[in-house]
């Protein structure tokens, strides 16, 4: 047990300054359940916890603007995912939600926490005796000699090719939705495409909140393209695992031909992937099977698989083509 202060915000800025205070073993706390999980495998060992769940300007869910849906970071995965608006609307988004987590843990985590959510990576939680860039910058990377069957096939590097886990992420990216940011030196506004950082050298480092940030609400651009699409998951079992390949697709069609596509995928790279070469390929084209198989090869183009998962290259290409299937049935 590492002891830790605990602080509960009364405002924003109460928190930004807390975290500020407590230097860089200061966390925010909100659902828990990425945090508490990882302090109870001594991954996450924070000497000061700022507990930003009473604030309650930052749990609102507000779908009544003329341009866009706006999420507060605390908003619950479950609020969000059963808003009937969401779920008419923007299917995409209600089933990366309710296809991320457990009931119990759609109830408790909130959106800005399932941004940050870290990897699975085996030996990143596993701890000692596993060497890991991520957990201990220059240690080694355990995973690409070992068995890498869940890892990256995209956006990995030398020093990690561990897998971003999330899904809502992926979709918000497809959506082109951005965040908030509040930090000490005021507040930002990045695309959520911009938010999680390929490894690199510095897989310790995954996202490009500065310290002291604290992401204040999401805002989805409103479009008719939501409609016309889905959040396809494709796992080892069909209740609640990670993704093995996912993709989140919306299609703007004119009769038999695709105006505009939106394809990102998920649980294949080091973060959120939008494929942008594979709308490219759909775009004023006929949407027939086989256009849906081309997209979906596009998606995976400069895939480098490791030992294990050279299975999910074509599993991916699939993902996104029966992806589209869904969506044109919607559009
Ligand atoms: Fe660590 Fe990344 Fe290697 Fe996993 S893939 S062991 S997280 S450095």
């Amino acid at each position: 047990m590492h002891p830790f202060s605990h602080t509960r915000a009364r405002t924003v800025e109460d928190a930004v300054c807390a975290i500020a205070q407590g230097g860089p073993g200061a966390r925010f706390m909100a659902g828990g359940t990425t945090l508490y999980d990882l302090m109870k495998l001594n991954i996450e060992t924070p000497n000061r916890v700022v507990d930003i769940t009473g604030l309650e300007e930052l749990d609102r869910i507000d779908t009544s603007g003329r341009s866009e849906l706006v999420f507060g970071a605390l908003a619950r995965m479950s609020d969000v995912a059963e808003h009937p608006q969401i779920v008419a609307e923007y299917p995409a988004l209600s089933e990366s939600l309710w296809r991320a987590a457990s009931q119990q843990l759609r109830n408790m985590a909130t959106l800005g926490g399932n941004l940050l959510q870290r990897t699975r990576c085996a030996y990143f939680r596993g701890g000692e005796p596993f060497a890991c860039n991520k957990r201990d910058l220059g240690s080694g990377c355990a995973a690409q000699q070992g068995i890498d069957r869940g890892h990256a096939l995209l956006g990995g590097s030398d020093s990690c090719i561990a897998v971003y886990p999330g899904d809502l992420a992926v979709a918000l990216v497809a959506f082109d939705a951005m965040i908030d940011i509040q930090g000490p030196d005021g507040q930002r506004t990045i695309a959520v495409e911009e938010l999680h950082r390929e490894p690199g050298k510095t897989p310790n480092i995954e996202t490009t909140l500065m310290p002291g940030e604290l992401i204040l609400r999401i805002r989805v651009p409103k479009t008719a393209i939501g409609r016309a699409s889905t959040y396809h998951k494709i796992r080892d079992r069909e209740s609640y695992a990670f993704a093995l390949a996912s993709a989140a697709v919306a299609l703007d069609m004119d009769g038999d031909t695709v105006r505009t596509a939106r394809i990102a995928i998920g649980g294949l790279a080091t973060r959120p992937w939008r494929a942008r070469a594979a709308e490219q390929v759909l775009e004023n084209r006929a949407f027939t099977p086989q256009t849906a198989r081309e997209a979906g090869d596009a998606a995976l183009l400069g895939a480098r698989p490791g030992h294990h998962n050279a299975f999910r290259v074509e599993l991916g290409a699939r993902t996104v083509a029966d992806a589209l299937m869904i969506a044109k049935q919607r559009a």
